[in-house]
């Protein structure tokens, strides 16, 4: 007899079919870009609810893009209709979020904690990094936020990491670790990582809110589980349970691939895959090797492209969508020919009828190499959407309301009150805030107290002036208090913060064409605002208690990630522009793939760097395998890199796609044009941008020889990064004799062929 669930599997290959329909024992499912991972994940909810009784509030899914929650959604609303919003689908801040701020009392939190995203983090850290005398030079912000983070990805308390320092840096991290982390309690505010950390904490040190999470989510599914790090992995264990405890262990579903993990920065370790097996002993593994996403040609790429990497388990993937078109390879003089390049194309493609611009993507590296390719769309009149980059949350002026908003929320968020103390000026001068800021640390009270104090005339050194603007300050945020106590509208609210501050004036005033736009961001926000209000609330069992609707305001607005931007619905009609990390998990027909060069993509950081070669690898699989029936790779002869034209060699991953896939558009032109670039351009055997044309062969006597002075860096494929001690002879004989640190010090000739190149 039909199942009721007929429906659920018959577009299911059976190997998909069986995860789906797998009970009992932890499920990993391991396969490559594109054969349906998400796909079985999405569907393993359904059928849980049509064939296995799970109610909807016992489901935990874990997902990175817009477009898989709510296909989740959409799909169990459909079945359910409004009991579906009892399901958790989120991503893994989100979760945390939403349980700290229940159990917020537990921890000995008050609920209305700010979340500091990494900009936020950055300047408290600077400020504590200044308390301590800390030489910037040698102690960067940025650099200290990197280990801090690194230390709370592998839940390493600031103790542990003060015992656990054995040299200068280690030392002097951990110092900051743990003022920092005492000043974040101060604050009442938790940055991304004591997101994840705080809840782990949580779970393992109260055993019965462990067990109540336990009893309510009895499945657990996580997407893209290979860039999980190791306190997302803690986390998912605790979630999950152990055979033996109070409650059975939940039913867990892991989807991943370990040749797309790409965001080993941020502590992701392949290890969580790898080694699922040993830590769920019971587990059963499913493997996926039928591609339903791309052509062969660009599948053969691909899997060409990632086979270069070491120590990974090959995986057969295959497709039956035929061939496809060859992969078509470009070379640009510049980064503006390369944009104008793809700008012509896309043309081509929208006139053919074949494709619409929805269809189309574009990717890079870096969210900088966005600003060619808009321009050029922009004069063209191409509709095109750029997903990351500056993003509106990151504007200033939207990030000094909602630091105002932040600082009404919660009073002691540190650095959202410092940041508008004196925006507009009011004249609170940087001398008084110092005056004020010393008062807290020697009394150890947070700068919001200290600041009351100083209107008492309790705080030393502080003149008369600055005490009096000081007090109208704290006039006026308490009176703007009042309206977040009754309870008002996030948007009442905002209103009324930027018209008593003088914010929205001092814009208005103003004859920059730049702050007439910040206006617009404004008005904006207050928009985001009123929609918010006009929402209805998620499901009641789930309701936090908060003040107002305004905590929950900031927690959507301070947890939206580059991949919310993605629209869901492909009917907009306009071209997507994204760096290669965001692009992670989706797909388009038409994909152009650019700046394939030595130093833009592998990045310059990665050329000397077995393992973040590697990392670059992963990310140009990921790049490729996004494209459905069509792929571009192109790459720039000469780039502008921080206002120097540098000349680049073709990308080594050119090289490790099969000639025979490849159709050059334009190839390098066997004779540049001399160019003022500073790098050295490798002989045309490695340039990988000659494809299957056959390119004359070049000697060495008139390859211009590498120019080099003392003190320059270089990264040499076999010796790695190192710099010049010594430089002899000229033209054809030079040589350079170079320091390769532990490779050793070698005398190098400065001819063509020599594959160095010059940072
Ligand atoms: P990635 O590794 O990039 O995240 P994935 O493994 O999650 O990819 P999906 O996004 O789930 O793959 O699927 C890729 C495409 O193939 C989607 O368009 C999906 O709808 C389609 N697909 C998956 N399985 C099947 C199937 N059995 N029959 C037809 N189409 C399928
Ligand atoms: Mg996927």
């Amino acid at each position: 007899t039909p199942s009721r669930s007929d429906h659920l599997l018959a577009d299911l290959n059976p190997a998909q079919r069986r995860a789906v329909e797998h009970s009992g024992a932890p499920l990993l499912v391991v396969a490559g870009a594109g054969s349906g991972k998400t796909r079985v994940l999405t569907r393993r909810i359904a059928y849980l609810l049509a064939e296995r009784d799970v109610h909807p509030g016992q489901i935990m899914a874990i997902t990175f893009t817009n477009k898989a929650a709510a296909e989740m959604k959409e799909r169990v609303s459909d079945m359910v209709g409004g009991r579906a919003r009892s399901m958790w689908v989120s991503t893994f801040h989100s979760m945390c979020v939403r349980v700290l701020r229940r159990e917020a009392k537990t921890l000995g939190m008050s609920s209305n904690f700010s979340v500091y995203d990494s900009d936020d983090t950055r300047r408290l850290i600077t400020l504590v990094a200044r308390d301590l005398d800390l030489d910037p030079k040698r102690y960067a912000a940025r650099t200290l936020a990197v280990h801090i983070s690194n230390l709370k990805n592998e839940l390493i308390s600031t103790q542990e990491a003060a015992d656990a320092a054995t040299n200068d840096l280690e030392r002097r991290v951990a110092e900051v670790y743990a003022v920092y982390q005492r000043r974040l309690v101060e604050s009442n505010s938790m940055d991304f990582d004591d997101l994840i950390m705080k809840t782990v904490e949580l779970l393992q040190r109260f055993p019965d809110v462990a067990e109540h999470y336990r009893r309510r989510f009895r499945h657990v599914l996580v997407d893209e589980y290979q860039d999980t790090n190791h306190a997302q992995y803690t986390l998912v264990r605790e979630l999950v349970g152990v055979a033996g405890g109070e409650v059975p262990p939940a039913e867990l579903c892991v989807v991943g691939d370990a040749d797309q993990s790409i965001y080993a920065f941020r502590g992701a370790t392949i290890r969580n895959i790898v080694e699922f097996e040993r830590d769920y002993p019971q587990a059963t593994t499913i493997l996926l090797e039928q591609n339903y996403r791309s052509t062969q040609n660009i599948l053969t790429a691909a899997n060409a492209v990632i086979s270069r990497n070491p120590n990974r388990r090959d995986k057969r993937l295959w497709s039956d969508l035929g061939e496809g078109e060859k992969i078509v390879g470009y070379v640009a003089d510049n980064e503006h020919d390369e944009a104008a390049f793809v700008a012509r194309e896309i043309d081509h493609l929208i006139d053919s009828g074949e494709f619409n611009n929805s269809e189309i993507a574009v990717f890079y590296r870096t969210n900088n190499q966005s600003r060619v390719f808009e321009e050029i769309f922009i004069r063209l009149g191409l509709p095109y959407r750029v997903v990351g980059g500056v993003r509106f949350y990151e504007r200033r002026e939207v990030r000094d309301a909602l630091a105002y908003l932040r600082t009404l929320a919660n009073p002691e968020d540190t650095v959202s009150l410092r940041r508008i103390l004196n925006v507009p000026k009011r004249g609170i001068g940087d001398r008084a805030e110092a005056c004020v800021s010393t008062y807290a640390e020697r009394e150890r009270i947070s700068f919001a107290a200290a600041l009351r104090e100083a209107v008492h005339d309790r705080v030393p050194m502080l003149n008369p002036r600055s005490r009096n603007a000081i007090a109208g300050f704290v006039e006026l945020m308490d009176s703007l208090g009042e309206m977040v106590t009754r309870g008002d509208d996030v948007a009442d609210i905002l209103e009324e913060v930027l018209s008593r501050t003088g914010y929205r004036a001092e814009l208005e005033a103003s004859d920059d064409p730049q702050d007439h736009t910040r206006i617009e961001n404004l008005n904006e926000l207050v928009t985001v605002a009123r929609e918010f209000t006009e929402q209805p609330p998620a499901s009641e069992e789930d309701t936090v208690v908060v003040e107002g609707s305004l905590a929950a305001f900031l927690e959507r607005v301070s947890l939206v990630a580059d991949a919310d931007q993605i629209p869901d619905a492909e009917s907009d009609g306009v071209v997507t522009l994204m760096t290669l990390h965001t692009a992670k998990g989706l797909e388009y027909p038409v994909v152009f793939c650019t700046g394939w060069e030595d130093g833009v993509f592998p990045h310059m950081r990665a050329l000397g760097d077995p393992q973040e070669l590697s990392e670059e690898r992963r990310l140009a699989y990921v790049g490729i395998t996004r494209a459905q029936r069509r792929l571009y790779l192109s790459r720039a002869l000469v780039r502008s890199a921080w206002g120097q034209p540098s000349a680049n060699p073709a990308s080594r991953f050119f090289g490790e796609i099969p000639a025979d896939l490849l159709d050059w558009r334009r190839v390098e032109p066997t004779r540049a044009a001399p160019t003022t670039a500073t790098t050295w351009r490798r002989g045309s055997t490695a340039s990988g941008g000659l494809g299957s044309r056959p390119a004359p062969s070049r000697g060495w006597q008139d390859t211009p020889a590498m120019k080099l002075d003392v003190g320059d860096r270089v990264t040499h494929d076999k010796y790695g990064l190192g710099s010049v001690v010594a430089v002899d002879g000229v033209g054809p004989r030079a040589t350079a004799t170079i320091d390769f640190g532990s490779a050793g010090t070698v005398r190098l000739m400065l001819i063509g062929g020599v594959p160095m190149t010059k940072l």
